[in-house]
C-alpha cells in the first residue's frame, strides 16, 4: 500500500451534530476498492485522482493521537464518509483499529460507516468505548439479494456478510444499523428489495436504518454509474439520461410510495429512521452517562 502526506486528519465538522450526532470528522484512508457503481466520493469535485488505488495517510495514528491529545472537549468522531475505514487492506495494516485505539484512550465517541464486514472484527475496542462515550456503527447495504450487490457493489463483502456483522455488533450492544444509501432508480428502488432489507435488519438485530429514495450523482461519477448500467442493466443509461439529464439529486419515480411502505415496516418492527430520534438512542447506549460532556 502506499502513502500520502497528510497535515491533519481529524477535522471540526461544519454541521456538528447533525450526522448521528457527529462533532468531528475522521478519513485514514483516500481512495476505495470497493467499486460501488454508485460512488459519490469519485466526482471530479473531490480530486481524487485513481479514486480506486487505496491510500494511507502518513503517520496517521500519530496524528490522531497528537490531534486528539490537542483537543478542548471530546467528542464523537465520525469515520467513513470519503472512503471506507475497512477496506481489504485493513485486514493487513489495522490502521482503523489503531486509531480506534486512540479514540478510546482520548475519551472520544465513534460513529462508523462502512460495507464491510470486518468492523465486527473491532467489537472489543467499540465496547470498550461504549464504557464512557457514544459508540455507533452504520454498515451499508442497498440490495438485500447477494447476486445483485455483486453486480452493484463487486468489492464488497456480500450483503449476507455484512448483515451478520449487524447481527454480531448488536448482540454485543454496539448501536448498529443500516445505511440505506443510496437506492438506485429501475434497480433497488423496489418494494420487494425494501421490505427485505428492513426484514432482515430486524432479525440481525438492527437498531436503525438511514434511508435515501433516490442517488445523487456529480461529474466524475455520472460517467463511472453508467459503464456499471451498460455492463449490467443493458437500456438502464438511456432512462436515467433521459430523466435525470445532468440533475444532481435523482430520486426514485416511486419514491413517496416506497417511504411510505418502508417507514410504516420500520414503526411495526420498532427500527430507528429519523436522525433525532437515532442521536438519541447512540447517546442513551453508552454505558456510563455523561451528558455534559454530550
Ligand atoms: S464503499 Fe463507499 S467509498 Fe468505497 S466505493 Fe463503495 S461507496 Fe465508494
Amino acid at each position: 500500500m502506499d502513502y500520502i502526506k497528510a497535515k491533519t486528519i481529524v477535522a471540526s465538522k461544519k454541521y456538528p451534530e447533525q450526522w448521528f450526532g457527529c462533532d468531528f470528522n475522521m478519513n485514514i484512508y483516500r481512495g476505495c476498492c470497493h467499486g460501488c457503481i454508485y460512488c459519490d466520493s469519485r466526482s471530479e469535485c473531490y480530486q481524487i485522482s485513481n479514486f480506486d488505488k487505496v491510500v494511507a495517510k502518513e503517520n496517521a495514528i500519530e496524528l490522531i493521537e497528537r490531534e486528539l491529545k490537542g483537543k478542548r472537549r471530546t467528542g464523537v468522531i465520525a469515520t467513513g464518509s470519503m472512503s471506507d475505514p475497512y477496506n481489504p487492506y485493513e485486514k493487513k495494516y489495522q490502521l482503523t483499529r489503531k486509531a480506534l485505539e486512540q479514540v478510546d484512550r482520548f475519551g472520544f465517541g465513534i460513529h462508523i460507516i462502512t460495507k464491510s464486514n470486518l468492523v465486527a472484527r473491532d467489537i472489543d475496542i467499540l465496547a470498550s468505548i461504549r464504557n464512557h462515550s457514544p459508540a455507533s456503527v452504520g454498515i451499508t447495504i442497498t440490495a438485500s439479494d447477494d447476486e445483485l450487490s455483486k453486480k452493484i457493489e463487486p468489492g464488497a463483502p456480500l450483503s449476507s456478510e455484512r448483515f451478520a456483522a449487524i447481527k454480531k455488533l448488536t448482540d454485543r450492544n454496539i448501536y448498529s444499523g443500516i445505511m440505506l444509501i443510496p437506492l438506485l432508480p429501475g434497480i433497488t428502488d423496489t418494494a420487494d428489495n425494501i421490505l427485505s432489507i428492513v426484514r432482515q435488519a430486524a432479525v440481525s438485530g438492527a437498531k436503525f436504518i438511514y434511508p435515501m429514495f433516490g442517488v445523487t450523482i456529480r461529474t466524475g461519477q455520472r460517467e463511472y454509474l453508467y459503464r456499471g448500467l451498460d455492463k449490467w442493466f443493458p437500456g438502464l443509461r438511456e432512462h436515467y439520461t433521459n430523466t435525470f439529464g445532468d440533475e444532481y439529486e435523482c430520486s426514485s419515480e416511486n419514491a413517496n410510495t416506497l417511504s411510505r411502505l418502508f417507514k410504516a415496516e420500520c414503526k411495526k418492527l420498532k427500527i430507528d429512521f429519523e436522525m433525532s430520534k437515532i442521536i438519541y438512542a447512540i447517546r442513551d447506549n453508552v454505558k456510563i452517562k455523561q451528558t455534559s460532556l454530550f
